[in-house]
């Protein structure tokens, strides 16, 4: 099963462009599986047209008409021959012999999941940054989520007899529940592997009547999500430089060639600027390093000045001054091409009012996600533990202790354990957030923060946590949690999450 999504509005940093198109009335980023868009060419050209199994050899063009030979020897003849046949294309190949492909430095699985994450509503695309390796989720509808995980090693590696998918939740071990739980929610079978090569653009697209189109001719990196978009583009342009010379037949003669190289000329300069802005894209996304502390050597010292991406510095700069100018053109393409045409899709989605808000306020975003709180058992070997649910109701807090206070409003857990006190902890809820108060406990309540520090929350002070962070009740590391936030609690209570989670962090 090959899947690929292709941005239909735009792909990359997608938040910024959301807003960007926000602001102008325009829809958001909406992601396609490849297979529901090819679903959706092949109804529109009719299935009977497109014959599968024709494998290129070779075509032979006299001037007058283009004859294709296929594997199997046979021969097709037509007016002109469109080589759209990919990165390796043979057209190419045959037209101006044999050039190497440029190996990105990574390799990318690519995997389809059942899965609902709880900010599906507030997130649609993400992208989680690390040393040499990163990963992409996106939401593509229909309950699924897409992902693609990035990672740097030479090319033409081959997973061993344990999978992909076993090699991958050890490569990302570690990472946030977001990165793991979509890796154990995807079949091994749905995962994918391909190295990634681009293609600088050439001059020469075409010669006589025979012209390249979409990745044959300028494959491009993945991370702007333009690749395909730019190959509906080329096809756009092509088909409508074909239909001008089929309405001056009456005039002259179809000029076949004139057509090709029109279709060329109009395409050549915006495919290589937007193949330089993905390779742009791809490095940014492989040179974090600063801020994460890791692969610095003897300057990991600088991790401690918390230094942001630079795309994020760049983009607080740019944005106001001509991203939309630039963005608007990846997305809008050559306008005075489209013969008068909107240049807005037809997607009739809009931006969430609150969108600017949850790109400037991140906890505004986290308090937007709608799912469900709970304290999940961690490191819980022997199943004594039972997940712990939370309740938003601020006049409901839960009250954490060796034995159960029903005395006391809210909810109470008991955790019969040698360093639990008798009354431990309240967790509770303000305005979306949550808190642990450490009750003047004996042993103390520790919290360790997605940047793996642990400390000892201050007594009688309310201290906020996170999805993702750890809190242990005493200080022998017997009662640990891990905080989720799920969208189908369900599967907790029925245990068919924990067991997934307690494996990927063990
Ligand atoms: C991991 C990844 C993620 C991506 N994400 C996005 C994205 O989000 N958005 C986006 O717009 N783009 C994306 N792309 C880029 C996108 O995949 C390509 O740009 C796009 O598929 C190019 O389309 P194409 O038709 O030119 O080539 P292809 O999709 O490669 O199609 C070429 C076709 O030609 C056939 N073929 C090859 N040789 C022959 C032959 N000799 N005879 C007959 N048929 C032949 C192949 O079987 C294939 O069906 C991504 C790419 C990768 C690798």
């Amino acid at each position: 099963m090959d899947w690929l999504m292709v941005f239909l509005v735009i792909g990359t940093a997608s938040l910024i462009h959301s807003l960007l198109l926000a602001e102008r009335g325009l829809p958001v980023t909406r992601v396609i599986s490849r297979m529901t868009l090819q679903q959706i060419l092949a109804c529109a050209v009719g299935e009977d047209v497109i014959m599968n199994d024709s494998n290129v050899v070779d075509f032979e063009d006299d001037g007058d008409k283009v004859t294709v030979i296929l594997e199997n020897g046979q021969r097709y003849e037509g007016d002109l021959l469109v080589g759209a046949d990919g990165i390796w294309s043979k057209v190419r190949k045959n037209l101006f012999g044999f050039t190497e492909a440029t190996y990105s430095g990574y390799t990318c699985y690519t995997g389809i999941a059942d899965f609902v994450p709880a900010d599906i509503e507030t997130v649609g695309y993400r992208v989680f940054l690390g040393h040499k390796q990163y990963f992409v989720s996106s939401d593509v509808g229909a309950g699924k989520m897409q992902w693609y995980a990035f990672h740097n090693e030479p090319p033409g590696g081959v997973d061993g007899s344990t999978g992909k998918k076993q090699r991958l939740l050890k490569i990302f071990e570690g990472w946030c529940d977001n990165v793991i739980d979509l890796l154990l929610a995807t079949d091994e079978d749905a995962i994918l592997r391909r190295d990634i090569y681009d293609r600088a653009p050439t001059f020469n697209w075409g010669k006589g009547r025979v012209t390249l189109l979409g990745d044959s001719v300028h494959a491009m990196q993945p991370n702007l999500g333009q690749g395909g978009c730019m190959a509906i583009e080329d096809s756009y342009q092509l088909a409508m430089q074909l239909d001008k010379a089929w309405e001056r037949r009456v005039r002259s003669p179809i000029d076949v060639v004139s057509s090709l190289r029109s279709y060329e000329d109009a395409r050549r300069l915006r495919v290589a600027v937007i193949h330089g802005l993905a390779r742009m894209a791809a490095i940014m996304a492989s040179t974090y390093k600063a801020y994460l502390g890791v692969g610095l050597g003897p300057l990991s010292f600088l991790t401690k000045f918390r230094i942001p991406h630079p795309g994020r510095v760049g983009g607080d700069f740019y944005r106001p001054c001509n991203a939309f100018l630039m963005l608007s053109w990846v997305l809008g393409g050559n306008g005075s091409n489209l013969d008068g045409r909107s240049l807005s899709c037809r997607l009739s989605d809009k931006a969430n009012d609150q969108l600017r808000n949850w790109f400037e306020d991140d906890d505004a975003l986290e308090r937007a996600v709608n799912g469900e709180w709970c304290l999940l058992p961690y490191g819980n070997a022997d199943g004594a533990l039972k997940p712990i649910f939370l309740s938003r109701d601020e006049k409901q807090p839960c009250i954490i202790g060796s034995v159960s206070h029903t005395d006391i409003p809210g909810v109470s857990v008991a955790l019969p354990s040698p360093q639990v006190s008798k009354m431990h902890a309240r967790i509770s809820c303000k305005n979306g957030a949550f808190f642990v108060t450490d009750l003047r406990s004996e042993h103390g309540t520790w919290l360790r923060d997605n940047e793996e520090k642990r400390y000892r929350v201050p007594s009688n002070f309310p201290t906020r946590f996170r999805p993702s962070d750890i809190i242990e009740f005493g200080s022998d590391r017997k009662v640990v949690f891990r905080v989720k936030v799920v969208k189908d609690p369900q599967k907790i209570a029925e245990n068919k999450e924990v067991g997934g989670i307690l494996q990927a962090v063990s």
